[in-house]
């Protein structure tokens, strides 16, 4: 059938509606009204996020030169006072005094075109007191325009481990849940070298859940509270970062294109203009969200993280964290240039970038989900024409073989073809198999392709 025009999504709740009625995103704890950004994955939204989580490993450890690990969420709290996130890891907050609204202060001021990332709280204040003697900002929830002064609010989530003898939480008991998966890459950075045989230049990945304490937390998956990082840091002498960065800008904005299908016109490199502590150069790739009224919003952050991270680690432990070069004997602590990517934000924006709404030539709608095929949930939906018997025998002979190469596969025997077609559609399953009774005669199934629609009689033999 033609396709007459297409569209995506046209806002958030287009996308969040869809992602819950077709089991890719819930929110957490929905029965008790629902537990602020946090976010469960169904079915196929679990599928579709590992499966993107795999090709970023594979595409960095099928590399010699970078190494994998998956290390534990606690770490000796100490790791969060070296790496600065005790002391600075904070977003600057204000409330609304009527009904204790929270907002995030440099969103608000970027709204009027301020630039107030990582500026120190009075300058931010001073911009907040002038718009707010213009009575410029109105709170969004209640319409309110009396505000506090924006304050500090440090993101790490603190929690206790051990059993306090009172109800007093003892400070040696207080553990964080790691604000960022990289911390444990340095912890383990001499473990390599002793284990692995590794000189620098050679990286380290992992992915693994990161947690942060989002005050303002209003974007879906986009900004949650629980989250998966995939981070990668490249450990190399000093004088080769500089074109190390210019390369990984390169090869993940080329995986983020090639990969995850994303087009290259909703895509950007955006330098940032003030520095994190850590970062002598920091980059972000941002993705144009449509549910989001097309505003580029970012993905991945690429660092130069300079020897900031190994030589506070030094301070902290008193530990040697330097490499000696055997050759030479020289002793150095390595630079680390750093790809920092979030699986839900990348999960998001696939999805955001897949639904596709079609108007079809015979005035009727259709939803689907136009997916990289590598990426789809299900490879195959196989449809009998009928329940009867020989063509549920056919059903799974072609349903084994299809697995037994590796294909996720899913058997559709209720209601009309055209509707299972449609349902099939939704979730992005790129082929529909239909057995129907020409094929005990010819042993050919119907083969239809999702974006097309169109079908072709294929001998099974053929199918994979
Ligand atoms: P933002 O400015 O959006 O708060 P960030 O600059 O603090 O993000 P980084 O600390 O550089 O983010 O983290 C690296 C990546 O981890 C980000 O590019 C993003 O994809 C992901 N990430 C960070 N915070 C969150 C969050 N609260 N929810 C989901 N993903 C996140």
């Amino acid at each position: 059938m033609k396709i007459i025009s297409s569209k995506k999504v046209k806002n958030l709740d287009e996308l969040k509606s869809f992602a819950s009625r077709k089991g890719f995103i819930f929110q957490s704890s929905e029965i008790y009204g629902g537990f602020a950004a946090v976010y469960d994955y169904g079915h196929y939204g679990a599928i579709l996020k590992d499966k993107i989580r795999d090709a970023w490993v594979k595409s960095m450890i099928s590399r010699s030169d970078i190494k994998y690990l998956d290390s534990a969420i606690f770490a000796d709290p100490r790791v969060w006072e070296a790496s600065g996130h005790v002391e600075s890891f904070d977003d600057p907050q204000f409330d609304c005094k009527s009904c204790n609204s929270r907002f995030r202060a440099d969103h608000v001021l970027e709204e009027f075109g301020i630039d107030a990332d990582k500026a120190p709280l009075a300058e931010i204040n001073e911009h907040l007191n002038e718009l707010k003697s213009q009575e410029k900002i109105k709170c969004q929830k209640c319409g309110g325009k009396d505000f506090t002064d924006a304050k500090s609010f440090n993101l790490l989530v603190k929690s206790n481990l051990g059993s306090p003898t009172s109800e007093e939480i003892r400070e040696e008991d207080i553990v964080y849940l790691r604000g960022e998966t990289c911390q444990s890459i340095y912890l383990n950075f001499k473990n390599y070298l002793k284990s692995m045989r590794v000189k620098p230049p050679f990286g380290i990945a992992q992915v693994g859940k990161a947690f942060r304490n989002e005050i303002v937390a209003r974007q879906y998956t986009f900004r949650t509270r629980e989250f998966e990082q995939m981070e990668m840091q490249y450990f190399s002498p000093a004088e080769m970062t500089a074109e190390l960065y210019e390369q990984w800008k390169e090869t993940r904005m080329a995986w983020v294109k090639e990969v995850l299908g994303l087009p290259e016109e909703s895509l950007g490199f955006f330098d940032h203009a003030k520095l994190a502590h850590y970062a002598a150069a920091a980059t972000d790739i941002k993705y144009k969200f449509n549910a989001f009224g097309c505003e580029f919003d970012e993905v991945e952050g690429i660092h130069n993280r300079g020897d900031w991270d190994l030589s506070r680690h030094q301070e902290f432990s008193g530990k040697d964290m330097q490499y000696t070069d055997p050759q030479t004997g020289e002793k150095y602590i390595p630079h680390v240039t750093e790809t920092s990517a979030g699986l839900g934000r990348y999960t998001l924006a696939v999805l955001d970038n897949s639904i596709t709404i079609e108007e079809l030539e015979d005035g009727s709608e259709r939803t689907v989900l136009k997916l990289p095929h590598h990426l789809a949930p299900v490879n195959y939906a196989i449809m009998p024409l009928t329940k009867d018997e020989k063509l549920m025998e056919i059903v799974e002979e072609i349903k084994n073989s299809l697995i037994a190469s590796g294909n996720m596969v899913e058997m559709d025997i209720s209601g009309s073809i055209g509707k299972r077609y449609r349902r099939q559609d939704e979730i992005g399953t790129p082929r529909c198999i239909t057995v129907d009774f020409d094929t005990l005669q010819d042993n050919c199934v119907t083969v239809r392709d999702r974006d097309t629609m169109e079908q072709e009689r294929v001998k099974i033999e053929d199918i994979s």
